[in-house]
Parts: C-alpha cells; structure tokens; sequence
C-alpha cells in the first residue's frame, strides 16, 4: 500500500521537471488529531474544519490507483507544447 502517489512530467531534451502532482493519503497533523481526539469524535470534526483547507491529505481513494490518479490530473493540464510526457511513481512505505 503506498501513502504517497506522485506523477511528474519531465521535459525529455532537457530533462528539467515541467510539472508535477503529489497526491497523499496521509497528514501528519490529521494522524495526530486522530490519535489524540479520536477520529469518530465530535471534538475531531471541530478540528477538523478550519484545517480542512491545508490538510496534506489530498487524496481519498484506492492506494492502488494513487499513482494513476496523479498522472490523470497531470494529463488534463497538459499543455500543448510539451515534448513528452514521462511518468512515473515513488512508493514509500511507512
Ligand atoms: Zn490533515
């Protein structure tokens, strides 16, 4: 299971990174709430809220098409003039 899905677009002359989206399933802040408040609780849900907006967890979903997700995003703000598009994922375990 990866935490992390990240799609990156690389220029294939020069080899310089055009783009890139990283997609996380997981927020140190949330995963520290939730240990701390309990993540079913009333009080973690008022937390939540005003963190909601730079929660690093960005990505809700299947680990497995993590790395597909973030290449899709990447694909639909391609941009015409690109060489190439190169993909590939990083896993990391934790
Ligand atoms: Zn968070």
């Amino acid at each position: 299971m990866s935490l992390y899905g990240i799609g990156i677009v690389v220029d294939i002359l020069t080899g310089i990174v055009i783009d890139y989206e990283i997609l996380s399933k997981y927020c140190p802040e949330c995963t520290t709430a939730k240990r701390d408040i309990g993540e079913h609780s009333a009080d973690f849900s008022i937390w939540y809220k005003p963190h909601k907006p730079e929660c690093s967890e960005n990505y809700v979903g299947s680990s497995n098409f993590i790395e597909v997700k973030a290449v899709e995003i990447l694909r639909k703000r391609s941009v015409k003039n690109w060489y190439a598009i190169d993909e590939y994922s990083v896993k990391w375990r934790f």
